[in-house]
């Protein structure tokens, strides 16, 4: 059985990837995750118990444990996503950003590269964002040979990590492969990002806080279409390349909570708050924010024929309706109640 380590498993993006595996693919997959505040083992409960996902719980930054964790599973592939993501804590408190981010990247590159030297056919696949290439104009596109130009503490720590990874495959010859995909959204989201809070504060008729004029333009992808790219790339990508994963649907975030509100006003037709709309409060805008990120992916769709399979609209359907229905698995987070059952307090 071939076995796949997944980085940051119990992550947003990370937990997509692991269902996704355990459910479609025959591999044994190894999530490594150290748990932190966005770490949720509640969103692996689907396959928590499946004979083919094991849980092993580390820091990326410890590179003799992770070393140890190559020697007892020798994986074919692992699909790095652990990270520090939110911009707004990278500008609260960078430095968790540069260790995870970049001496954490280092230290899987190591241990990968002592592992390599006797498994040829391992792969190292490493997934990145789009908001490593800076902010475009009212037009254009980021292509893979767009120039790195970041500009919050999370997007220069994502760009040093991936030309950390670059320099591991042009230095040592480590078979790398980079991702760097525009904004996600679906189920499972962490509660601080833009969707979650939308649906949230709407349940609770409170303010929606919208940065600035809520004129940021983003490109919006449903995390399922992203893991598809991410196998892709795992599977057809050529080492030493680069892969942008984006779907041009572009919005600003004013579009985005019109498209959430509208779905909610459809769905909740008794709710008080109804137009849910007007909850939409324009607050100050975050430093540094970048305008507009749109992605051509036509390198991906050409060379490893990876498309989309959910429209913005399909996926947004699917996305609002999920939290609707588990409430519980928010309610956890906002308590807290998901971090002390994984230190063993009954609740
Ligand atoms: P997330 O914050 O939801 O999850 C990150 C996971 O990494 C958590 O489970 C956390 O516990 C784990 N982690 C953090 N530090 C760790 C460490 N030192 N050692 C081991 N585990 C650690 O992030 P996400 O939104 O799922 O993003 C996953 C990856 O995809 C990130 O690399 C991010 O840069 C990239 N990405 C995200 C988006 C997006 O829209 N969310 C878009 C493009 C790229």
């Amino acid at each position: 059985m071939k076995t796949i380590f997944v980085t940051g498993g119990a992550g947003f993006i990370g937990s997509a990837l692991v269902r996704y595996l355990i459910k479609y693919t025959e591999y044994r997959v190894v999530n490594i995750d150290k748990l932190t505040y966005a770490g949720n083992l509640e969103s692996l409960a689907l396959v928590s118990s499946h004979p083919r996902y094991i849980f092993e719980q580390a820091d990326i930054v410890d590179q003799k444990p992770i070393e140890g964790l190559f020697a007892k599973y020798q994986p074919q592939a692992i699909l790095h996503l652990a990270a520090e993501s939110h911009v707004d804590r990278s500008i609260d408190g960078p430095s968790a950003f540069i260790q995870t981010n970049v001496v954490g990247t280092m230290s899987l590159l190591e241990a990968a590269r002592l592992y390599h030297k006797h498994s040829p056919e391992f792969r190292f696949i490493h997934v990145s964002t789009d908001e490593v290439y800076g902010s475009l104009g009212e037009t254009g596109y980021f292509t893979e040979t767009t120039a790195y130009d970041p500009h919050s503490p999370y997007s220069a720590s994502k760009a040093a990590s991936d030309h950390l990874v670059k320099a591991w495959f042009h230095t040592y010859g480590l078979p790398v492969i980079v991702t760097n995909c525009s904004n996600n959204y679906g189920p499972y989201q962490f509660p601080e990002k833009l969707i979650p809070t939308v649906i949230l504060k709407s349940l609770r008729g409170e303010a929606i806080p919208v940065y600035g004029d809520g004129g940021a333009i983003r490109d919006w992808l449903y995390v399922d279409d992203h893991v598809r790219a991410i196998l892709a790339a795992l599977e057809k990508g050529q080492p030493g390349e680069t892969y942008n994963i984006g779907t041009n649907a572009e919005k600003t975030t004013v579009q985005m909570v019109e498209a959430i509100t509208t779905l909610l006003d459809e769905l909740l037709p008794q709710s008080l708050y109804k137009p849910h709309k007007s909850l939409m409060q324009f607050v100050k805008d975050r430093p540094g924010h970048d305008r507009r990120y749109a992605i051509d992916a036509s390198k991906i769709k050409n060379d490893l024929g990876w498309m989309p399979q959910e429209s913005f609209e399909t996926g947004m359907h699917k996305t609002v309706q999920w939290y609707l229905e588990n409430n519980d698995w928010c309610e956890h987070i906002l308590n807290g109640a998901y971090q002390l059952e994984r230190q063993g307090v009954q609740l």
